[in-house]
């Protein structure tokens, strides 16, 4: 074997679980297809992540939270969901909870950077990158990989955290459940007249949905859902016209806003891999679920995922089992089905109601609306899963 672990894909997810895994005594690899700077200097993608209390806890033992400075964490105090004009509000907060907020909202460039220098010059850890994977396959004795410049690796365990398009998935003959919604979110951030007040809103309308999360001072990142043409076109227009068309959409909630960065646009698809192991292979991260942004739950999933197979792993390297083997594995698969399933399955449904522009899918969301707020445990519920997931 050439290493005891190798990972595929330097996101997140990857980043995470190489550092959850020191120091082990085992031998890791991580292969990452963009180069060494894009790695330690990510560029601005445009996502702020909802980071929850327990990502929180999780990134601060990874030696990451630490790295991140205060002023690029935003607190989230509170979100509401609007349905269109209608002065209802659904609103979420962490009512009488110590927390005192419902997280903090955090870039991904700044969570990427923070993570690969955690594991910058960590012990018996090799970083590959600018190299892609061509060929894969996994067995009960381990995997073997070629990669894109002929080198062949042989691994224990091969982990794919290659994204929600994986294709490492599809090598180790994984099925996964595609759903391709034809729509895109366009985000950028945006400067407004009005205090926000660390309150994200969720505003559904006809045809795009747009949510605006509070960033510090009277920034916030607006990120619009449309058909994938419009959102397109969109991107393309004038900051003056873009920034008139993001005040209009919001109904001038903020008053007036301006474009205050550059713009993204990312095609939506939601993705839940049948299965999340193999004999010798496991996927973390989007390669195993591919959550819609709309719950802002796919990062603080992934690391869930990154933190779970490590500890699976740890755990039977402590008892003197096969850390490779079936049972952790199955653990794994089992803990983390549990922990996404539920979530996904929840969200897609919010996802259905709110983007079905027919007046009784309409009418459906108001009722929903006006049914939540007189539904206290409702508020708990979500709260809950704000909080703890
Ligand atoms: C607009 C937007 C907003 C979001 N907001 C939130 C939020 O508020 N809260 C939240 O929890 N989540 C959010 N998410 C989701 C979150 O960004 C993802 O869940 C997370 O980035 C997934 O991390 P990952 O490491 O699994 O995959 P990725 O970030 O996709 O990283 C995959 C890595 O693998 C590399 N790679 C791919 N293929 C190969 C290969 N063949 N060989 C080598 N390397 C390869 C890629 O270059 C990349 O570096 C949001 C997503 C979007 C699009």
């Amino acid at each position: 074997m050439n290493t005891d672990i190798l990972i595929v894909g330097g996101g997140p997810a990857g980043l995470s679980f190489a550092r959850a895994l020191a120091p082990s005594g085992l031998r890791i690899t991580l292969l990452e297809r963009q180069g060494t700077d894009t790695l330690s200097e990510p560029a601005y993608d445009g996502r702020e992540i909802a980071l929850t209390h327990r990502s929180i806890r999780s990134l601060r033992e990874l030696g990451a939270w630490q790295r991140i400075g205060d002023e690029h964490k935003s607190p989230l105090r509170s979100a509401r969901v609007l349905n269109g004009g209608s002065p209802l509000a659904l609103t979420f907060d962490t009512g009488d909870r110590p927390e005192g907020e419902l997280g903090v909202l955090v870039p991904n460039q700044q969570i990427r950077r923070a993570l690969y220098a955690s594991i910058e010059g960590q012990d018996d850890l090799t970083i590959l990158s600018g190299v892609s994977v061509a060929t894969a396959r996994t067995g009960n004795a381990g995997a073997e990989v070629t990669l894109t410049d002929g080198t062949v690796l042989k691994s224990r365990l091969l982990v794919a955290a290659d994204s929600r398009f994986s294709s490492l998935r599809e090598q180790l003959g994984i099925g996964v459940e595609i759903n391709r919604l034809g729509r895109a979110m366009l985000v950028c951030r945006v400067d407004h007249e009005r205090e926000h007040d660390h309150v994200a809103t969720e505003s559904f309308d006809v045809p795009h949905t747009i949510a605006m999360l509070p960033l510090n001072g009277r920034t916030s990142s607006a990120v619009i859902t449309l058909p994938q043409d419009e959102a397109e076109r969109l991107a393309e227009a004038s900051d003056e016209a873009l920034s008139e068309s993001i005040t209009a959409m919001y109904r001038r909630r903020l008053g007036t806003m301006r474009v205050a960065g550059s713009r993204h646009v990312y095609p939506l698809a939601t993705t839940f891999s049948r299965r999340f192991v193999v004999p010798g292979g496991a996927l973390i991260g989007d390669a195993a679920v591919g959550m819609h942004p709309v719950t802002a739950h796919g990062f603080n999933l992934g690391l869930q995922s990154a933190v779970t197979l490590a500890s699976e792993i740890r755990g039977a390297l402590r008892r003197g089992e096969d850390w490779a083997g079936d049972a952790p594995l199955q653990s794994y698969e089992k803990t983390h089905r549990l922990a996404s399933r539920p979530i996904y399955t929840a969200t897609n449904m919010i996802v259905r109601l709110y983007s079905d522009h027919r007046p009784p899918a309409q009418l459906a969301r108001h009722a929903a609306i006006r049914l939540g707020r007189r539904l206290p445990f409702l508020n708990g519920a979500v709260r809950s899963m704000l909080l703890q997931a």
